[in-house]
């Protein structure tokens, strides 16, 4: 089973909660690349922005996937009950 993003677009709204997407913040902790609430470069964004790939890389050690979910699910779930986009 996949990850399942509501696509909401709000992770992207609140990069200045962590210093590792400092590159990609416009300033108010929106990425620089976020389009509506889409990923302007989706094929091709950076690894830290790919929920599976970077389980693998970063997590897998540390946490099964269903946690690593749960985890993500909980941020989610925080970042739409605070969410600073119109939709
Ligand atoms: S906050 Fe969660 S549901 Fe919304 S776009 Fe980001 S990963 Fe998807
Ligand atoms: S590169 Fe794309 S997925 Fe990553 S923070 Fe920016 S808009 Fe979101």
């Amino acid at each position: 089973m996949s990850f399942k993003c509501l696509k909401c677009g709000e992770c992207c709204r609140n990069l200045n909660l962590s210093k590792i997407y400092a590159d990609l913040d416009s300033g108010d902790g929106t990425c620089k690349y976020l389009t509506g609430n889409l990923c302007g470069i989706y094929d091709t964004r950076p690894l830290k922005c790919r929920i599976e790939e970077s389980y693998y890389t970063f997590f897998s050690n540390e946490m099964t996937k269903d946690e690593y979910y749960k985890k993500n699910y909980k941020m989610c779930e925080h970042f739409i009950n605070n969410k600073k986009g119109g939709i």
